[in-house]
């Protein structure tokens, strides 16, 4: 499993992002979070709907244990918020146990369900399971992109940047909008165009702050950023991608 890496005290150690777990039920959520950390997963919790798009936002988290019945809201209308915000496979965990029930769960989405009460044992062996079935999909060629002969990598599936062979940390806010410029290398994004498609409904306030993302994106893609390769200025307008897609 690929990691973000950092560097801390002179050594390199990867940090797998965390598994949210969604769940109103204190004392359940804390069991399956010992679970889970004992078998060397870090967790992020949340308790209602709003804290789990917002936790989700942030972290991008690598897997998520989904439970349907929320106080401010539906874990079934979440479990398609989180497949529009990324590509992280969803366990929906629920008291909620007829086929009917089981089967819309799939058609929502969720990569696995498991009806409560389940066995915190057999609910890490599953994410383990899910997480090797996203690893060999997300290998697939048309998930990735690559650029001036492999020295950016984009893979949109696991959300993921790399430059020269190195991971690198990156905000959710900022690979869309990496995304959406090297989408069409050439072509000039106006900033307003940056914030609808890269930031879109959860974003309120000034285009400016499509500056400031460029800026954190260039100290990280680019060699020089104050001479960018990759992400140029294009001077009254707003900006454009000018790396070369490599051929498969
Ligand atoms: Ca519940």
């Amino acid at each position: 499993m690929e990691g973000i890496r950092f560097t801390v005290l002179g050594k390199e150690v990867y940090v797998l992002p965390p598994v949210l777990i969604v769940e109103d039920d204190i004392k359940l959520a804390r069991i399956v979070k010992a679970y889970l950390e004992a078998a060397d997963f870090r967790t992020v919790h949340a308790t209602t709907v709003g804290e789990a798009l917002q936790k989700a936002e942030a972290e991008l988290p690598l897997a998520v244990i989904l439970d349907l019945g929320l106080p401010d809201g539906s874990g079934e209308e979440l479990c398609q918020s989180f497949k529009e915000l990324g590509d992280f496979p969803v366990i929906m965990l629920t008291a909620k146990s007829s086929e009917e029930e089981r089967i819309a769960g799939f058609a929502l989405g969720a990569d696995d369900y498991m009806v409560k009460p389940a066995s915190p044992r057999e609910l890490v062996c599953r994410l383990k399971a899910v997480l090797k079935r996203y690893d060999r999909s997300s290998s697939s060629p048309e998930s990735g992109a690559s650029f001036n002969n492999g020295t950016l990598i984009l893979n949109s599936r696991r959300h993921q940047v790399s430059r020269d062979g190195h991971l690198l940390s990156i905000t959710p806010t900022e690979f869309k909008l990496l995304l959406t410029l090297a989408s069409s290398p050439g072509r000039t994004f106006t900033r307003d165009e940056l914030v609808t498609r890269a930031l879109g409904y959860q974003f309120e306030g000034y285009d400016r702050s499509i500056d400031a993302h460029i800026k954190n994106l260039r100290q990280k893609i680019e060699k020089d950023p104050r001479t960018p390769e990759y992400l140029k200025t294009v001077y009254g307008v707003g900006y454009l991608f000018a790396g070369e897609r490599d051929a498969l």
